[in-house]
């Protein structure tokens, strides 16, 4: 096992150039730089301000050794090379749990003007008339990812984006899952439109899951037969669900915005959902699968988390500054994470987001919630993520993510308050590894 790739924009090639001297050096392209020698290995040592490990305190002027991908704190030996990077901190690798690659040719979000069902009609103008293939989007997306260290994302792919030839220097970064998204409100449609989700070509490595989209957009009969179809594959799900008010009404009512928004697409039917449906009724079908993600999750209620908390195969995803973007009521996150339920973060899509930097969601939290402990906040965006897209590795041999410290901070006050330089606004990340599956 060695660490496959390294990879940092160009703000901080200098300062990591001599690192790992004599590898082989691929420039992608815009500003990312990929990495790796001759054998794919990647050993080094470095010293570094601060060591976030996984599950310990943060360690200052840690000496770590990367050695076949196994990343150890060794005590300083000024007889072996050490690149000293001052303005540093490594920490687990950063992971987007959720988002919409095919969207990222979108340089701002799409506005959204008190009306969701408005708001998806621009989503699908948007792919109607752009100019760029999806794919290239979805490479865009890919390079923002890289870019920002995020060394992991779940993807929610449509069927049929791989139509041009993709940048073969992105294809071994970050790990991806794919989840092949699900449009079906015909229960008799079903099983059909899975068979050619899946018969879309998988690529070595991205791994595969399923996304039956969303509950106003695939009928509960479908929904469970996607995750029959996961059971059968050993694959995640994961599912878009309660995400707004609207939802909870047509489930509940069969009437409000989304009724209305079915109607005029000339795709409803008074039988489409049971009068008194709930989101847990979804969560119950979701519950069966290998794993699964519930994506936003905004409006969750007590009974719903119960659940949740008591089905650890299930991880919610927030979008915080997606979240933000659509003025829903307050997050029910602090209270999942309470409970034990896995949360993670997601930036969702740019139709939601300025950007797909998943740390941003992590200062956009830090931010808000200045008393959350820090270390919960730094397990959002890294190891929960991980947890829910199954990439949970060795704690010593996870991938890793480098962060740039902000520059003002004076060594004394920094060998306080390690939190604090952390989540400055002015930290970034740089750079990321990603170790061989
Ligand atoms: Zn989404």
């Amino acid at each position: 096992m060695g660490i496959e790739q390294f990879t940092f924009s160009c703000d901080g090639f200098r300062s990591w150039e001599s690192a790992f001297a004599g590898q082989k050096m691929i420039f992608a392209p815009q500003k990312s730089v990929i990495r790796s020698n001759a054998d794919d290995r990647m050993d080094g040592r470095v010293q570094v301000r601060w060591y976030f490990p996984p599950d310990n305190d943060p360690i200052p002027n840690a000496t770590l050794e990367f050695q076949n991908g196994v990343l150890t704190v060794v005590d300083s030996d000024s007889a072996i090379p050490t690149q000293h990077l001052t303005n540093t901190a490594v920490i687990p690798g950063l992971v987007n749990a959720h988002t919409h690659l095919e969207l990222s040719d979108l340089s701002e979000p799409l506005p959204f003007t008190g009306s969701f069902p408005d708001w998806i009609r621009e989503v699908v103008r948007h792919r109607r008339e752009r100019k760029q293939s999806p794919n290239e989007a979805l490479m865009q997306g890919l390079r923002e990812i890289v870019e920002t260290g995020t060394v992991a994302v779940g993807d929610i792919e449509q069927v049929g984006d791989e139509d041009h030839p993709v940048d073969q220097s992105l294809r071994v970064a970050p790990r991806r899952l794919g989840f092949r998204e699900i449009i079906c409100l015909n229960p008799d449609d079903g099983q059909k439109k899975i068979e050619a989700a899946l018969a879309a070509e998988c690529e070595e490595k991205i791994q595969l899951g399923l996304s039956p989209h969303a509950p106003y957009s695939v009928h509960l009969e479908v929904v469970q037969k996607i995750v029959d179809e996961a059971i059968r594959r050993s694959v995640p799900v994961a599912m878009h669900l309660a995400e707004t008010r609207a939802e909870l009404e047509l489930l509940q009512t069969g009437s409000g915005e989304l009724a209305t928004f079915l109607k005029s697409l000339g795709i409803w039917r008074d039988d489409l959902f049971r009068p008194g449906t709930r989101p847990l009724d979804y969560l119950r079908i979701l519950s069966r699968a290998p794993r699964a993600l519930v994506i936003h999750g905004n409006y969750l209620d007590d009974e719903d988390v119960d659940f949740l908390a008591g089905n650890p195969q299930m991880s919610v995803v927030y979008c915080p500054r997606t979240h933000a973007c659509f003025d829903h009521q307050t997050h029910p996150w602090l209270q999942m994470m309470n409970r034990g339920v896995n949360v993670a973060l997601g930036t969702d899509s740019r139709a939601s987001n300025p950007d797909l930097n998943v740390w941003n969601e992590v200062l956009f939290l830090r931010e808000r919630f200045s008393d959350v402990c820090p270390k919960a906040l730094l397990q959002l965006a890294t190891i929960n993520g991980q947890k829910a897209l199954g990439f949970v590795r060795a704690s010593n041999s996870t991938d890793w993510t480098f962060i740039e410290l902000h520059e003002t901070a004076s060594e004394a006050s920094a060998a306080k308050r390690p939190w604090e330089e952390l989540f400055h606004r002015d930290s970034r990340p740089v750079g990321s590894t990603v170790s061989r599956r």
